[in-house]
């Protein structure tokens, strides 16, 4: 048995600690600077109601193979839920006028088609440019999609006959929820991805999941039991401030009072916090450090708000809205949660703000305003029920999927002797998601365990599989 020491208790962090102590081969502390486990995936409670709110609304998808896998491992099957058949709705909040994106049972890419064609926000033109587009993503290869890393993808999308109406309502749209950055700023790399693995993948790869408790609930019960039953020793509230190099390797970590060593550290800290570690590192990291320190953060708004009576119907599950800079969708959690909201709240909206980069200034007030002016044209009663909105603001939320990007995230085979990096940041396609976060921390265990013919693609085998459509055990929407 060798000793590991993983730094940071988010999805990264977690998915490498129980990998690894799941291979018998090693034995692991974990450390983490917050009260809980989770990271970026949190709750804050609000004092007034006592409710437990989501720091934003967090989207999964059934593509997402190895969160699934985690989840599964953890015996957490009961607090996610899943569409059975892909849907997307879209409705315009001026005229009314709503249409869904919905599978069927074509072959992909064309799975998507028949819905396409019956979308009331295209026209037939950018329908027909938009079929040859999905055909040129379907069979790009993957050198071809790398090399599109330092392009605009709006400048990519004009340069293939794209019209504007299509690239705000559908390419924009789905870049700014998924990749959390304007499509003017997205490299063409990383959102070909999201097309490619996501949208045209699988016929039910965009099926969409959700939380049906708080987001800090499966981190508290079901993930940290999961992880003490394996014998993982969690070292919660604390903060690693340095690494120790002995000249050779890194031999361990030092929080403010204490040094603790191991023969491995996995550093699963996001990109800013793991730049400040390699600062002084060795000549094996200076380029790592270098690339860390070109990387951006993106900011997201969490918008919620509590009715003291139902507003929607029952059957609501979430909307996009069309052309909405800030109030870009709904989400009814009334519909995706186990049990009710509370005894006083009947209702609780959801609304994600994406790419909040502009809006992040804005005060409590206006924000309020706008969220009240949007909710008001789809259902103009809604003040008359309205107990509260509550704004959470995360201004590090994701690393930037901006142009040129894809280069400047490191393996997680990186040879610093003593050190693997892992994060949702380290180069493994997905964006700053919850998939691309567990992927690698799974990339890092493999690393450790000498596992070369490891794919990131591959499924972890000594987990369970993620679940398809209809599978009983799992939580249906
Ligand atoms: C508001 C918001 C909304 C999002 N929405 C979605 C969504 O809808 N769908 C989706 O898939 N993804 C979403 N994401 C992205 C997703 O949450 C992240 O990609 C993922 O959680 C990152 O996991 P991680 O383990 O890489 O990093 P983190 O979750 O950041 O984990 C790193 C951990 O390291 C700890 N740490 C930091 N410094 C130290 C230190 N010095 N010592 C010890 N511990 C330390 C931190 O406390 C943290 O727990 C969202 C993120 C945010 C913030």
């Amino acid at each position: 048995m060798r000793n590991a020491i993983v730094v940071g208790g988010g999805l990264a962090g977690i998915s490498a600690a129980l990998a690894l102590q799941d291979s018998g081969k090693w034995n692991i502390k974990l450390f983490e600077a917050g009260k809980t486990l989770g990271g970026r995936v949190s709750s804050i409670t609000d004092n007034e109601t006592g409710l437990k709110l989501d720091n934003c609304q967090h989207a999964c998808f059934r593509v997402y193979d190895h969160f699934l896998q985690l989840v599964g491992r953890c015996g957490a099957q009961s607090s996610i839920k899943f569409q059975q058949k892909t849907n997307v709705k879209f409705t315009n909040p001026n005229t009314g006028v709503s249409g869904s994106l919905y599978d069927s049972k074509l072959k992909p890419p064309n799975h998507l088609a028949k819905s396409i064609l019956k979308f009331p926000h295209l026209t037939f033109k950018d329908k027909l440019k938009m079929r040859k587009l999905v055909k040129k993503l379907s069979k790009m290869t993957e050198e071809e999609r790398i090399n599109l890393d330092d392009v605009s993808f709006e400048k990519w999308l004009k340069e293939n006959g794209q019209t504007q109406n299509s690239i705000d309502v559908f390419w924009g749209f789905f870049v700014l929820a998924a990749l959390n950055i304007s499509v003017k700023e997205a490299s063409t790399a990383q959102a070909a991805f999201l097309f490619r693995k996501g949208l045209f993948g699988n016929s039910d790869a965009f099926d969409v999941g959700a939380f049906a408790e708080d987001l800090s609930y499966i981190f508290e019960n079901q993930i940290s039991n999961t992880l003490i039953e394996s014998g993982i020793e969690i070292y919660n509230s604390t903060k690693i401030n340095s690494l120790i190099w002995n000249g050779e390797k890194y031999t361990g970590v030092k929080t403010s009072t204490e040094e603790f060593f191991a023969d491995l550290i996995i550093l699963a800290t996001p990109h800013n916090i793991t730049k400040k570690m390699l600062k002084d590192g060795p000549e094996s990291t200076k380029i790592i450090y270098e690339n860390l320190s070109k990387m951006n953060f993106n900011s997201l708004i969490g918008i919620h708000g509590l009715y003291n009576k139902k507003i929607t119907k029952d059957d609501f599950h979430f909307t996009a809205l069309i052309n909405e800079p800030i109030i870009q969708m709904i989400f009814n959690r009334n519909f995706e949660l186990n049990g009710e909201v509370s005894a006083n709240i009947k209702q609780w909206l959801s609304i994600p703000v994406s790419y909040a980069d502009h809006y992040i200034k804005y005060s409590k007030q206006d924000l309020e305003e706008e969220y009240k002016k949007v909710i008001g044209k789809i259902w103009p009663e809604h003040e008359k029920f309205l107990s509260k909105i509550v704004i959470v603001k995360t201004p590090n939320a994701t690393f930037s999927t901006k142009i040129g990007s894809t280069k400047l995230r490191p393996d997680a085979n990186e040879i610093i002797p003593g050190l693997i990096l892992s994060g949702d940041y380290i180069n493994n396609n997905w964006p700053s998601v919850m998939e691309g976060a567990v992927t690698s921390g799974l990339m890092a265990a493999a690393t450790a365990l000498n596992m070369d013919s490891w794919k990131n693609d591959d499924l972890w085998t000594n987990w369970p599989k993620p679940p398809r459509r209809g599978n009983q055990n799992w939580n249906k929407l």
